[in-house]
């Protein structure tokens, strides 16, 4: 059985710091030694108030990563954006996607500004710009 270096007092709490994407730590009390990357067996409160809850889940560098049961939601997908570079007096601006300004051999270029929405100059994909909740 191992702990949580903070001490919940019930499971309901583990679980919503570990879903508001928290650092949870684990770790063994006693001579268990150290954590690691490993399956898990945590209860809690500490000792010496009585256990009250129990939970499985896996650690990865003595944090804790997954808790059986319990789904992570997935991370919220990166809005497309454009970045414009100023490649100089003759080249002029180019806008670009967030993946073609990442594969854009010429980043040497200055960012000049980024808009939510238009047409990358790269691939021809148009941004719309996004609202939070769209
Ligand atoms: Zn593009």
């Amino acid at each position: 059985m191992a702990y949580t270096t903070k001490n919940y007092p019930t499971k309901k709490a583990l679980v919503e710091d570990f879903k508001a994407g928290k650092d949870i730590y684990v770790y063994n009390p006693g001579l268990g030694g150290e954590i690691g990357s490993q399956r898990v067996y945590l209860e809690g409160p500490h000792y010496p108030k009585p256990h009250r809850w129990y939970a499985a889940g896996q650690t990865k560098d003595g944090k804790l990563v997954s808790i059986d049961g319990v789904k992570l939601l997935a991370p919220k997908p990166k809005t497309d954006k454009l970045t414009c570079y100023d490649l100089g007096p003759f080249d002029g601006r180019v806008w670009l996607c967030d993946t073609c300004e990442t594969n854009y051999p010429g980043q040497s270029g200055t960012v000049i500004t980024w808009a939510e929405s238009g047409t990358c100059d790269g691939c021809g994909k148009r941004i719309k710009a996004q609202r939070e909740g769209d």
